[in-house]
């Protein structure tokens, strides 16, 4: 009995650390996932190794990035529009036919004078 007892409890103790490994692994997957070229900018579209993922789970580039800083979106939109039409392009490009609130700003920022 002291015997079998103890072989269950040496299952258990190795069946913790294999349970981590497997969720350990899942979430290296997701944020492979997630960092992945698969994935673009939430503003351009860029899809490159520079990619990072916000607090707020929008994914910018490193261009975006610097550019954009503690802008809010739509001061940072009008900056761009002016400054840097290259990627202001980009940004309304991408942003073409979405149908989210920023795609909406964008297109509505695209039209004033
Ligand atoms: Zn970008």
């Amino acid at each position: 009995m002291k015997t079998i007892a103890k072989m269950k409890e040496g299952k258990q103790r190795k069946m913790v650390p294999f349970i981590s490994l497997i969720a350990l692994r899942r979430r290296i997957e997701k944020l492979e996932e997630m960092t992945s070229p698969t994935h673009s900018c939430t503003f351009c579209g860029t899809a490159d190794d520079t990619l990072v993922i916000s607090a707020e789970g929008s994914v910018s580039c490193s261009g975006c990035r610097a550019s954009k800083g503690d802008y809010e979106c739509n001061e940072w939109l009008r900056w761009l529009k002016v400054n840097d039409t290259v990627q202001w392009d980009r940004v309304v490009d991408h942003h073409r036919l979405g149908s989210n609130p920023f795609s909406n700003l964008v297109r509505k920022i695209r039209i004033e004078p």
